[in-house]
């Protein structure tokens, strides 16, 4: 596994946040834009690292002095991770200190490069949407404000800084403009959107750019990734480490076989196959049948992306190209608008306990008549 510090791909970064932390030119809050896969946390702890290095002489962390040394272990204790959580059962606060052991396990056991999918698994949150509470901006608020124990740096992390609750934001407002000295904050966040505008305008924003091709595809090498599993996950992930390493774990054969019975099926208008299938679809399981949906929504956009001639913006696993090159003639603006919806619909039954068999049945109807549209 790479050092937690390493920024796969994204070395110019790297290297102009160095500058900026040498030249004490560094904003006090920035926010790092990006899929977190893009190596944004990796980039915040490698400055957190530099700014806390005692060794003043070499322009790189010594990886030898006590902060240094502290950071390998993740416990620099002026180094501050805040992220979303869910409030542990018989507690009335959620905080992201109550669950700093899982955070720092993942960091160590699966490198900087995960995302909220990765997160959520490693807390076993289940269906609740963590969250970072206005609790945990006053206990922000109370760790910024006592000194510095070496004396030096003070870093705030706050990873998925999109998941800030209003009144979490509203209450921070203050300190980011106006850090307490040798203070800085990282903010990461997927994109800009969902956040506020008073915050977005106390920062200085930092997009974080995908991981070209080949440094992800030597990235998945290392990780012991045949090749035919590199190059789909090349072209899938968009340059996203934590989605093409995700990749690489899921087997999505049975899905694909699947999709690709049932709509031959449809366009055969084979009833009695179609009855027999949605008795399959039914044995799957809630979970699998939403999965298995929202693998159809995918390879329906995806033909009608590769029809309308943009053939280098398919995202398809090299096993699927033959078949959508055949099938997507069928799949236009005539009838995609439709399918989507219908896909969306039954995926929205499927979560609401509707019966499996009757929306399987219920959907093959309607791709039947979808299919024979005229474009
Ligand atoms: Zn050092």
């Amino acid at each position: 596994m790479e050092a937690v510090r390493e920024a796969i791909g994204q070395e110019v970064l790297a290297a102009r946040l160095a500058e900026h932390s040498a030249k004490g030119t560094l904003a006090h809050a920035m926010l790092f834009t990006g899929p977190p896969g893009r190596g944004g946390l990796a980039l915040a702890l490698n400055l957190a690292r530099r700014l806390h290095c005692t060794d003043r002489a070499s322009s790189e962390p010594c990886g030898a002095c006590p902060s240094c040394q502290q950071h390998d272990q993740l416990q620099h204790p002026d180094l501050h991770f805040t992220f979303p959580v869910v409030k542990p059962a018989g507690k009335d606060k959620a905080l992201s200190a109550d669950q700093l052991g899982t955070w720092r396990s993942l960091l160590r056991e699966v490198g900087p490069h995960f995302d909220m999918e990765d997160l959520r698994d490693r807390m076993a949150v289940g269906n609740k949407q963590p969250f970072i509470s206005v609790h945990e901006a006053a206990d922000i608020l109370r760790r910024l404000s006592l000194t510095a124990h070496a004396g030096g740096w003070k870093v705030q992390i706050i990873w998925g800084a999109q998941w800030m609750r209003t009144d979490t934001a509203n209450k921070l407002l203050k300190v980011i403009e106006e850090p307490p000295q040798k203070t800085v904050f990282i903010l990461l966040a997927d994109s800009t959107e969902n956040l506020l505008a008073t915050i977005l305008s106390r920062t200085q924003i930092i997009p974080i750019p995908p991981v070209q091709e080949e440094q992800l595809g030597a990235w998945l090498r290392g990780l012991g990734a045949a090749d035919e599993q590199v190059s789909d996950a090349v072209s899938l992930s968009e340059g996203d480490l934590a989605r093409a390493r995700r990749l690489l774990r899921e087997d999505t054969a049975g899905e694909f076989a699947m999709f690709v019975e049932w709509m031959r099926t449809a366009f055969a208008r084979d009833g009695r196959k179609a009855s027999n299938l949605a008795d399959n679809f039914h044995d799957l399981g809630r979970e699998q049948q939403k999965q298995f949906l929202s693998y159809a929504l995918h390879m329906a956009r995806q033909c009608i992306v590769g029809n309308y001639g943009a053939a280098g913006a398919v995202r398809l696993r090299a096993s699927e190209r033959g078949f959508a090159e055949k099938f997507s003639p069928y799949i236009h603006h005539g009838n995609i608008v439709d399918m989507q919806e219908e896909l969306e619909k039954a995926s929205r039954d499927v979560a609401g306990n509707v019966y499996g068999r009757t929306v399987f049945l219920d959907l093959s109807m309607r791709m039947m008549e979808l299919l024979h549209r005229p474009r």
